[in-house]
């Protein structure tokens, strides 16, 4: 039985801290890590957590507790990963299309670092020579993922450097006399084939010569999480084993040691999420019955970006008989959560929870239509705990400067 939050769990928040609210539920964030560990227990590999998911200074503390490193997509996520306690050699910054500065002032905090481009990788060089190790992002031309706009890996991508510039990576590793520890790979986001995984373990396996000074081979994330009910995730026990096989084979074939990282982002955070909602209005126009709920695209944008599935319930009238609906928001703009969904019976002022809120969510919310960030709570031991105050008035004037 997996680890969640039961509808009277729900409820009870609901009435405590308001709605709209996001819910975390820390211990499915253990549980989840607990598998990696579980799968991947005979090879080495460290994990770090994609903190872009959801970066709330207590969800990195817990994540942090468990054990798990952490990988940061911009300096501002490596300054909280270490103002969350993280050990500097436990951060990786992975790069993307970033400023020399900042990788420099990555450099300064002591963290490991990914390069993406040709021309930071050469200003890396002139810069640190041989003095600290770094790694290089690579983008491999290979297509996969749930859909192009989380597919990061193939030849359209502007992500990593392109894996036939091999000769210009090597003359300039060769002209500065870097340190190139490792390889990274991160083909999108949603990879259910652990084949993938494995493509991209043979792009490395013949790359290895060319690196002598390599320690590890950086998997990326995208480790696929069900949304719908029946679906499937990544097969990690199986991509365990497989990597497993392949660290062993690479043992063999360059008589060295090597580290699989991997940077699991959803998989740690996704379905410890719920997004609680009330029902505003109901409408009826033609066959379609819109359930307006208190919320919109500034909460929850993955439906509208991505196409996204998220399962809605009714937390308020469970029981009742399921009948199609189209949930809504309510900010001037289409932004549908989901077409004609059988729910069970709305009525307003019900409550409307979406699952697997977890990652990507809170996170990619704004105060667009000026209406407040939603408030976000942890449950912890049993316990609920505000970890994020809902916005107030105030927030939405704090950074402007009144000149009239
Ligand atoms: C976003 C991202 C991840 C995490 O992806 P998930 O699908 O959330 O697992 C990992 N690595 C890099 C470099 C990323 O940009």
């Amino acid at each position: 039985m997996s680890t969640s939050l039961s509808n009277e769990q729900l409820n009870q928040i609901a009435n405590e801290y308001g709605t709209p609210v996001y819910v975390y539920h820390a211990e499915k964030i253990t549980e989840q890590f607990g598998k990696l560990k579980q799968a991947f227990h005979q090879c080495p590999t460290r994990f770090f957590y994609a903190s872009k998911a959801l970066t709330n200074i207590n969800i990195l503390k817990h994540i942090r507790s468990l054990g798990c490193n952490i990988d940061c997509s911009s300096i501002n996520e490596v300054k909280l990963a270490l103002h969350a306690g993280f050990d500097r050699e436990n951060v990786l910054y992975t790069s993307n299309g970033i400023a020399f500065s900042e990788i420099e002032e990555a450099v300064t905090l002591g963290v490991n670092v990914n390069i993406d481009s040709l021309s930071n990788l050469e200003k890396f060089g002139k810069k640190y020579g041989h003095s600290y190790p770094v790694g290089i992002r690579l983008r491999p031309n290979i297509m996969a993922g749930g859909n192009l706009k989380i597919s990061t890996g193939h030849e359209k991508s502007k992500f990593g450097i392109p894996i036939e510039q091999l000769d210009q990576i090597l003359a300039l590793v060769e002209k500065e006399n870097l340190f190139i520890a490792g390889l990274h790979i991160h083909t999108g986001s949603e990879i259910k084939d652990v084949e993938v995984f494995m493509k991209v373990a043979d792009i490395f396996f013949d790359l290895v010569p060319h690196f002598p000074e390599l320690c590890f081979l950086d998997l990326g994330g995208g480790f696929k999480v069900p949304y719908k009910e029946g679906e499937t995730g990544t097969d990690v026990p199986l991509l365990g084993q497989k990597v497993a096989e392949v660290l062993n084979r690479l043992k063999q074939t360059y008589q060295r040691e090597f580290e699989a990282w991997f940077e699991p982002g959803k998989f740690l955070v996704s379905e410890c999420g719920y997004f609680i909602t009330e029902v505003n209005v109901m409408k009826q126009n033609g066959n379609t019955v819109f359930a307006g709920v208190n919320s919109g695209f500034n909460h929850l944008i993955r439906p509208m970006f991505y196409e996204a599935y998220h399962r809605i319930e009714n937390i308020s009238n469970p029981d009742a008989p399921r009948h199609p609906y189209t949930v809504v928001g309510n900010i001037c703009e289409t932004d549908t959560f989901a077409t004609d969904r059988p729910i069970s019976e709305v009525r307003e002022g019900d409550r409307l929870v979406f699952y697997n809120a977890g990652a990507y969510g809170f996170e990619m919310g704004s105060n667009y239509n000026s209406r407040f960030r939603p408030a976000q709570v942890l449950v912890i031991n049993g316990q609920s705990h505000l970890i994020g105050r809902r916005d107030t008035f105030e927030d939405l004037l704090r950074n402007q400067v009144e000149v009239l």
